[in-house]
């Protein structure tokens, strides 16, 4: 580990929060030292206030921000002599503290101070660093924790044993800092939890946490504990969407909704999940409490999650019997399954949560690998972790979420995703909280969005195979497959039924019919597993009630695809599979629409553009957007008892109405 400190950059931050901003950030850049939120820091100032009154603050990370990305109003401003006067009590709740540490707070507007933020004013220093650095939980998470941490370290640190962070670990460290420091005190290590440093200036704060987690790294490296040899011979087996599939569809239901379920079949991986020791290795516990929450105290072994559920609930019933009603408020489905074909899979609410399980998991395996390399992997102390689990303060953050987006933990796939409705239904699917997987020919779709629920794949939806390498990769990316949007076609140039190329009419239904045929066919067992129910949405269009001349084939394909699309919900219906049409008109901002061909329809009928776009009974535009919201719809609530429907979406057609 080396030091990012970079003196140009560093001069263009002014003054001590902005310094402090700066080495924050530095510390972000580490993902072995904190990772997604763990972590955090401070900075002790005097500042005036309304009255013209000095007053001491300790400026302190707020919950909700990434060290990584930290601005100055990521800095809770909360009054030092409050900070320090409760440091003093005999004892104080979770939530007593968390209300204390928000009355404290002089701005209104803070975020909520770190729920480490009295340890952090104890610590009689300007600038105060805290990491869960890996190396260092390498070291304190074994049996001989506390003589590694001192023969790696010396006298330059103070050990504080394991305790549950919140206000007791900030009364042990107040009580035990003071007596213990020598002259050589630079930081201050807590087994099994992590590290501080601290110093007058924001860089000597934060390269001591350098030196000291360089210390940490040598001392295994010294002792051959730091790389862990890595099989590159693995690969998952090719086919693993249904198995997958079934698995998440289990693992939804011990959570009580649809999860999304990320696998990882990287060789580090699997290789960890065929380790011989892997189930004490494994099951004991995580590394340090800021993992807990995310990754559940221990990964499923396999695949077997009623066995999981059952083991999870009677740890829980052993060792926290008294917090047994708050199981209600808790799903008992695992967050991490380790297994020997496929690797990791994480499961999240959404498909962020799920990466940064896997972001968490992939430092475990370094952690408990160099921990079982130096001596022997040791979790934190099991009834804690009950604890940890239900601390109050967590469950409080957790409630505050709310209530998820409606397609929450749900994958929905669309063909033709790279423009037009389909690219309007790919950006409204991700906005109502659903995973996307987007299937174009254009490479456009690769780049259709940087939300990481987003999967776009170059695909020819006319080919079987494509299609059935997409949908592996999609439920390899997310679990499984909940709704399915079938949106590409081809509008072929005007042609009269005594002109027709008959290349070009099977070519129309090769995209518009057959294509559609084979996705059904091949995403229908995946549309059986889907945890709430699978919906799909076909696309057809206004030609199938009132066909246009000149458009045989266009119309003669998306009537045979709605038909089609009526036997599916005949045949799926009993599997609780919706399947539906919306039969869309004039939707002109579309591929199919240049604005060439656009104006030479308008000047057949005698009308101007605008004209031509709201010929239709309500006289309004319709627009990709629109179709997409009534494509959501059609996959939500109010919909949920309607199967087989044909629904217009054209502004009112004569000839339909
Ligand atoms: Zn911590």
């Amino acid at each position: 580990m080396r030091s990012l400190w970079d003196d140009k950059e560093a001069a263009g931050f002014k003054g001590d929060i902005a310094q402090r901003v700066y080495t924050s950030r530095l510390l972000g850049r580490e993902p072995a030292l904190v990772l997604h939120g763990g972590g955090n820091t401070s900075v002790k100032i005097e500042r005036a206030n309304l009255f013209g009154e000095p007053e001491r603050l300790l400026m302190v990370k707020g919950s909700g921000w990434d060290l990584a990305t930290i601005e100055a109003p990521g800095f809770a401003p909360v009054r030092m002599d409050h900070l320090l006067k409760l440091a003093a009590l005999p004892r104080l709740s979770d939530p007593q503290m968390a209300a204390e540490l928000r009355v404290a707070t002089v701005d209104p507007a803070a975020p909520a101070p770190s729920v480490e933020s009295i340890l952090h004013a104890i610590l009689p220093f300007k600038f105060v660093d805290h990491t869960h650095a890996d190396a260092l939980l390498s070291l304190t998470n074994t049996p001989h924790g506390v003589e590694h941490v001192r023969e790696a370290f010396g006298e330059r640190v103070v050990i504080i044993p394991y305790v549950m962070p919140g206000f007791d670990l900030a009364r042990v460290c107040a009580e035990r800092f003071p007596r213990e420091r020598t002259g050589k005190t630079v930081g201050m290590v807590l087994m099994c939890h992590g590290l501080f440093t601290w110093g007058e200036n924001a860089r000597t704060a934060y390269e001591r946490m350098i030196a000291l987690v360089g210390r940490a790294e040598r001392y295994l490296r010294a002792r051959e504990a730091w790389t862990y040899p890595v099989s590159r011979k693995w690969r998952a087996p090719k086919t693993l969407r249904l198995d997958l599939a079934n698995l998440r569809r289990e693992i939804s239901g011990a959570a009580g909704g649809p999860m999304i379920v990320a696998t990882n079949s990287d060789p580090i991986f699997i290789d960890f999940a065929r380790r011989k020791d892997i189930a004490a290795l494994s099951q004991q516990g995580p590394a340090t409490p800021d993992h807990i929450l995310r990754t559940k105290q221990r990964p499923m072994l396999g695949r077997d999650v009623a066995k999981f559920v059952a083991e999870y609930r009677r740890y829980f019933e052993t060792y926290a019997p008294a917090a047994k009603q708050k199981l209600t408020m808790l799903d008992a489905a695992p967050r991490i399954a380790l297994d020997p074909e496929f690797g990791l899979a994480t499961v999240g609410k959404t498909a962020a949560e799920a990466a940064i399980a896997a972001d968490i998991y992939r430092h475990t395996v370094d952690v408990l690998s160099r921990a079982a390399a130096l001596d022997q992997w040791r979790a934190l102390p099991t009834k804690d972790l009950f604890e940890v689990e239900y601390w109050d303060l967590e469950q409080a953050k957790l409630r505050r979420q709310g209530a998820p987006p409606r397609f929450a933990g749900e994958v929905a796939l669309i063909t033709g995703g790279a423009s037009g409705i389909g690219a309007a239904c790919v950006e409204t699917f991700l906005k109502q909280g659903a995973a996307v997987v987007a299937l174009d020919l254009s490479a456009k779709v690769k780049e259709l969005s940087p939300h990481p629920a987003y999967l776009g794949l170059v695909c020819d939806v006319t080919d079987a195979q494509a299609l059935r390498d997409a949908l592996e990769a999609a439920v390899r990316r997310f679990g499984g497959l909940d709704m399915l949007v079938l949106n590409a076609g081809v509008f072929p140039s005007s042609r009269t039924i005594g002109a027709m190329d008959s290349e070009e009419w099977e070519r129309t239904m090769r995209v518009n019919l057959d294509a559609n045929l084979l996705l059904l066919r091949e995403a229908h067992p995946l549309l059986q597993l889907a945890p709430a129910g699978a919906r799909v949405v076909v696309i057809a269009s206004k030609n199938v009630p009132a066909p246009g001349p000149g458009a045989s084939a266009y119309s003669a394909s998306k009537a045979a695809l709605t038909q089609l699309a009526r036997v599916a919900a005949l045949e799926w219906g009993g599997e609780g599979i919706r399947v539906n049409i919306l039969h869309p008109n004039a939707v002109f901002d579309t591929a199919l629409w240049t604005d060439e061909v656009l104006a030479k329809r308008a000047k057949n009928y005698g009308l101007s553009v605008d004209e031509y776009k709201r010929n239709n009974v309500l006289r309004t535009e319709v627009r990709s957007r629109d179709v997409a919201a009534l494509t959501a719809e059609m996959c939500g609530p109010s919909f949920a008892k309607t199967t087989g429907a044909q629904v217009p979406i054209d502004g009112g057609n004569e000839r339909v109405i």
